[in-house]
């Protein structure tokens, strides 16, 4: 069987497997992997999907990518440890629906990806007998999906920087009560100060020996996990080959990415809609053709989505047939006309989000957090610009709304109930390790760590 082979963005590396796609992150170009050709589902396998499980559907999506490289047995092993939570279809109203993707251990959709990730790379480690540290800086959700998905992983060891000031106590909680492989250390300082000591390490020539990864969301191990539940929601409410109507809450554009390489695979999509909240770069893009970043962001109440330029967009390029580098210049452009006909983008501003969750709330019984909120808006202004048609469509909650009881009780003067991995961290020992916010210091932290383990 040949392995699917994944070519950068930027065009100037040479073409890889899946595995060393997974083991180098980002491409020697500086691009971001795709794959070379995306494989077709036969329409018949996507109406046999109906019948199956979350693990099973995840299996028969990732197969083609996978092929060479995994054992098909091993594949599916993995899907099955990954995938342990639930996956609910909340019905709404007609056939609109919400796909609740906050049932994993860390009650935010990045736990689809991290997950199935974690036990890919874990794999090829053990394949090779090699070990692997990952090294990550993190403002919130990614630092605890990643950190969970590793947690007790053999061959890996996982240290999480995070600015003390800036993440919750839940988000805090949840990377520093695992131990074991995890390591986390606070830092006085900002996110971008932990992500600059983190860019330092890995070009130190000091610390050359020590086999560094990222596990970014740049990773393509990151993205493909991230269309199985398109096929998995249509496999539930649309008809065979009837196209349906999706609206994902957009920050760095890699949960979107999931469906925009979805349809690629044979999933009839009637619109995609990508809302975003004031960050509005991107709608900005599609209305005008013109790209330009927001720098720095700004900071919104959906905080996973306060993306100035988001690092999937070079993807998105490319599907569409232009090039992006790697500092947001285009250098060729796509087929906005295309563009513009599969997508639909809206930007959410703060009173908006808190008048949607007020709105979901008392008009449908639907409990929404900042991003779902932003992606039901989104979808509403899409309603406003185009009939629905009877059509089904889905809008996507990423995260349980006890992460933000705060803003909901204010919102709602109700405590959303907290599910048991968020209510049981209230009872756990924390342990971590605090630095300074500098990098000397951060070197020998390293080296010595390195040593005693
Ligand atoms: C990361 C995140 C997003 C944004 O997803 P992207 O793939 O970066 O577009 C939306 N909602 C939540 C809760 C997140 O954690």
């Amino acid at each position: 069987m040949v392995p699917l082979r994944f070519h950068s963005t930027n065009r100037r590396a040479r073409a890889v497997d899946l595995r060393e796609a997974l083991l180098t992150g980002q491409a020697p170009d500086c691009g971001l992997y795709l794959p070379e050709a995306f494989p077709r589902l036969a329409p018949s396998e996507l109406a046999a999907f109906a019948r199956l499980p979350y693990p099973e559907v995840a299996f028969r999506v990732l197969r083609p990518y996978a092929e060479g490289v995994l054992e098909p047995a091993m594949l599916a092993q993995l899907c099955r440890d990954a995938y342990t939570f639930d996956v609910p279809i909340q019905p709404v109203h007609g056939r609109v629906h919400v796909l609740r993707l906050d049932r994993g251990p860390t009650a935010s959709f990045k736990d689809f990806a991290a997950r199935m990730m974690a036990r890919w790379i874990g794999h090829f480690l053990r394949e090779r007998r090699q070990s692997l540290t990952i090294l990550t800086a993190t403002s919130g959700d990614t630092g605890s999906a990643v950190a969970s998905a590793f947690h007790g992983v053999e061959g890996i060891r996982v240290w999480v920087l995070f600015p003390i000031g800036e993440v919750s106590d839940r988000q805090r909680k949840q990377m520093t009560t695992l131990r074991d492989n995890i390591r986390t250390i606070a830092l006085e300082g900002k996110f971008d100060d932990c992500q600059a000591l983190v860019k330092r390490a890995f070009a130190d020539p000091d610390l050359r020996f020590l086999p560094l990864s990222s596990a970014n969301s740049i990773n393509i191990g990151r993205l493909l996990p991230q269309t199985v539940y398109y096929f998995y929601a249509a496999s539930r409410l649309a008809r065979p080959g009837e196209p349906m109507v999706i609206s994902v809450p957009s920050g760095n554009f890699g949960n979107m990415m999931g469906a925009v390489i979805a349809g690629r695979m044979g999933l009839p999509l009637k619109r995609l809609v990508v809302p975003v909240n004031g960050n509005d770069e991107f709608p900005r893009f599609l209305q005008t053709g013109r790209y330009a970043k927001i720098e720095p962001s700004r900071n919104c109440l959906s905080n996973a989505m306060n993306v100035g330029h988001p690092s999937n967009l070079a993807r998105l390029v490319a599907v569409y047939g232009g090039q992006m580098d790697e500092h947001g210049a285009l250098q060729c452009a796509p087929d906005l006309d295309a563009l513009r006909r599969d997508l639909f983008s809206s930007s959410v501003s703060d009173a908006q989000t808190r008048t949607t969750i007020r709105e979901a709330w008392t008009g449908h019984k639907l409990l929404l957090e900042p991003h779902g909120a932003v992606a039901w808006r989104g979808f509403l202004d899409y309603l406003a610009a185009e009939p629905l048609d009877g059509s089904p469509a889905v809008v996507l909650e990423t995260a349980h709304p006890a992460k933000f009881p705060e803003e909901i009780e204010r919102i709602l003067g109700l405590a959303p109930e907290a599910p048991p991995a968020l209510a049981e961290l209230d009872h756990l020992a924390e342990d971590y390790d605090r630095l300074p916010m500098d990098y000397a210091a951060f070197r020998t932290y390293l080296l010595c760590r390195h040593e005693a383990a």
